[in-house]
C-alpha cells in the first residue's frame, strides 16, 4: 500500500509538493480551506471582470517550464504564454515615465539616453547576475537549508564572494551606475523579496537577470492558469484535492504525526504531513506546544516581507497612459521603505503598482472596460480599517489621475478592496503578510525557519515563509524540494 501524505494548503508549495509526490508513487490528498484552489493566486469574477487576487509578474519562465518538464508535460500543455514589450512603465513624476523595453539593444539605447557611457557597465552587471542566476538557481534554490555543511562544499564557500553575498545589492548598483532612475530601476526587483535593496545581498541581482534577460511574461486568462495547470496535472497524476477543509489540528503522539482533523469534522490518517499553509499558523495554531518548531519571540524577530492594500477596479472605458505594468516611483522609496520596516505604520506618501491586465487579455474585462489591480506595500501587524482603506484609495486615485492625465474614479463601476484582515482570515497569514518572510542575509538559506519540524519525525513544511522563499518560482521549488527530502526518508 502506497503512503499517505496529506498536504495542508493548496497553494503553489502544496500543489507543487503534491505532485511530486504523487509521481514518486504517494497516495497524496491536498486539504484545503477555501473553496478555490491557488492560495493567495486566487481568482474571482465579479460584474464581468475576472481579477486574479495574488501574483501578477510571470519572471523565471525557465522555472516554470522545468515544473512542468519533471512531469513529462510542457508548460505550452496548460497555458498560453505571452512576453510583455514594454515589461513595465515606471512614472517618476508627471510626464516623466520610462518604459522599459524587452529587447536588449532598445533597453541598452535607454541606458544610454539616462548615463551616456553605461551600456559596458550595463553588460557587465547582466553577466554577473547571470552567473549568479545560474548557481543560484542551479545550486542554492534546491538545497534543504536544514544545515550549513550544505553549504560547506570548497566550490560554493569559494563562490559566494563572487555570488557577493555579502555586500549589499544597493551598494552593488551604486558602484556602476550614477543615475538614480536607472538605480530605482535595478533596485526595483528585490523589492519582490520582501527587503529593501540596502538589505539584501548583491547576490539577488539575479533578480535583474530574470527581469531584463529573461522577460516578464503573462498567461492569458491570468495567473490562475498556472493553478489551473498545476490542479490538473495533480490530478492526472492521482492527487485528491479537497476545497473547504480547514486543518485544525495535526495529531502528533509520541512526535509523530498521524492524522490531521479539520474544523469541518473529518479526519485523514498520515504518514507524512507536508504543511504548505503559513508556517507560523501550522506551527502555532495547529501543534501542540511541545511539538511546536519556534517560539513566539523567534516569529516576532522575524523580518517579514510587506503586507499590502489591493483595491481590485472594473473601469468602463478605456484608460490612456497605462501599460500592463505601471509602477509609481513618484515619492521617496527610502521613506516609504522606513515605515515598512523600522518604524512600522501606514506611509504618508506611498509609492504603488497598478497592474492593468486587460491591455494583454480581452477576456478579463468587458468590452471597452478595463481591469485594474492597484497594490500599496504597506508593513504587516498595523491596524486595517475600512477608514484607512477608504483614505489610501483617494490618495492613490487623486495621484493616478494626475500623473496619468485622466479621470478614472468617476468610471469605477467595481471595486473591492483587500488588506491584512482578509490576508488573516483567508490564509492565516502571520501579521497579514502578503508574500512570507524577507530575504535578508540573515533569513537566507539554513538561516530560514526549517522546512522539518524537529519534533515530529514525519511533519515538513513548504511555501514561502521556509526555504528558498517568497514568490511564486520559489514556492514551485519548495514543494519539490520538501517532496524530495520526504521521497529520501519515506519513498520505497
Ligand atoms: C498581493 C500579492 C502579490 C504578489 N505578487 C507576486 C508576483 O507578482 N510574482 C510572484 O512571483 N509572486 C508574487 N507574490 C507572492 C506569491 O504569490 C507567493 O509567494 C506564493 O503564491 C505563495 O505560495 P504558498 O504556496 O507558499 O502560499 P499560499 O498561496 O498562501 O498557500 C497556502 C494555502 O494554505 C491554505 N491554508 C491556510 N491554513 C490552512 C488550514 N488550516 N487548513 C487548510 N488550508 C490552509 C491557504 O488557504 C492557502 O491556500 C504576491 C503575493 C501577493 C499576496
Amino acid at each position: 500500500m502506497a503512503k499517505k501524505i496529506i498536504v495542508i494548503g493548496s497553494g503553489f508549495a502544496g500543489l507543487s509538493a503534491a505532485c511530486h509526490l504523487a509521481a514518486d508513487g504517494f497516495d497524496v490528498t491536498v486539504l484545503e480551506k477555501n473553496t478555490v484552489p491557488g492560495g493567495r493566486a486566487r481568482q474571482y469574477a465579479a460584474e464581468g471582470f475576472t481579477f486574479d487576487m495574488g501574483p501578477s509578474w510571470y519572471w523565471m519562465p525557465d522555472v516554470f517550464e522545468q515544473f512542468f518538464a519533471h512531469f513529462g508535460k510542457k508548460v505550452s500543455d496548460y497555458y498560453d504564454l505571452q512576453r510583455l514589450d514594454p515589461s513595465y512603465v515606471v512614472w517618476f513624476g508627471p510626464n516623466d515615465r520610462m518604459e522599459v523595453p524587452a529587447q536588449m539593444p532598445a533597453l541598452e539605447a535607454m541606458f544610454e539616453q539616462y548615463e551616456p557611457g553605461s551600456t559596458p557597465r550595463l553588460r557587465q552587471f547582466l553577466a554577473e547576475a547571470a552567473y549568479k542566476y545560474q548557481v543560484g538557481m542551479q545550486e542554492f534554490v534546491h538545497k534543504p537549508g536544514l544545515s550549513l555543511l550544505e553549504f560547506a562544499d570548497w566550490r560554493i564557500v569559494t563562490s559566494l564572494f563572487r555570488l557577493q553575498m555579502f555586500t549589499s545589492l544597493s551598494k552593488h548598483v551604486r558602484s556602476l551606475f550614477k543615475n538614480e532612475k536607472l538605480i530605482q530601476l535595478l533596485e526595483f526587483p528585490v523589492l519582490f523579496l520582501g527587503a529593501t535593496p540596502q538589505k539584501t545581498p548583491a547576490l539577488y541581482s539575479l533578480m535583474n537577470y530574470a527581469d531584463i534577460v529573461l522577460g516578464t511574461w503573462y498567461p492569458m486568462g491570468g495567473m490562475f492558469k498556472i493553478v489551473e495547470g498545476m490542479v490538473a496535472l495533480a490530478k492526472e497524476l492521482g492527487v485528491r484535492i479537497e476545497l473547504g477543509q480547514e486543518v485544525s489540528l495535526i495529531a502528533t503522539p509520541n512526535g509523530h504525526a498521524t492524522k490531521v482533523i479539520t474544523k469541518q469534522n473529518h479526519e485523514y490518517a498520515a504518514d507524512v504531513v507536508v504543511a504548505g499553509a503559513d508556517y507560523h499558523h501550522v506551527d502555532k495554531q495547529l501543534l501542540d506546544q511541545q511539538y511546536q518548531n519556534y517560539s513566539e519571540q523567534y516569529w516576532q524577530n522575524r523580518t517579514l516581507a510587506p503586507s499590502s492594500l489591493l483595491f481590485y477596479m472594473g473601469i468602463n472605458k478605456r484608460l490612456k497612459n497605462l501599460e500592463h505594468h505601471n509602477l509609481f516611483f513618484d515619492e521617496d522609496l527610502a521613506q516609504h521603505a522606513r515605515e515598512i520596516y523600522t518604524t512600522p505604520q501606514w506611509p504618508t506618501k506611498p509609492l504603488f503598482y497598478v497592474s492593468m491586465p486587460s491591455k494583454t487579455d480581452p477576456s478579463v474585462a468587458p468590452p471597452g472596460c478595463e481591469n485594474l489591480f492597484l497594490l500599496i506595500p504597506v508593513a504587516p501587524g498595523i491596524e486595517d480599517t475600512p477608514q484607512i482603506r477608504d483614505h489610501y484609495y483617494d490618495v492613490i486615485m487623486e495621484r493616478l489621475e494626475r500623473l496619468t492625465g485622466q479621470d478614472i474614479r468617476s468610471a469605477v463601476i467595481y471595486k473591492r478592496s483587500y488588506a491584512h484582515a482578509d490576508f488573516i482570515s483567508d490564509y492565516h497569514a502571520f501579521k497579514g503578510n502578503a508574500y512570507g518572510l524577507a530575504n535578508t542575509l540573515l533569513q537566507t538559506a539554513f538561516l530560514k525557519p526549517k522546512l522539518k519540524n524537529r519534533h515530529v519525525d514525519n511533519l515538513y513544511y513548504a511555501g514561502q515563509l521556509t526555504t528558498p522563499g517568497p514568490g511564486v518560482p520559489p514556492s514551485l521549488i519548495s514543494g519539490q524540494v520538501v517532496a524530495r527530502e520526504i521521497a529520501k526518508k519515506f519513498g520505497p
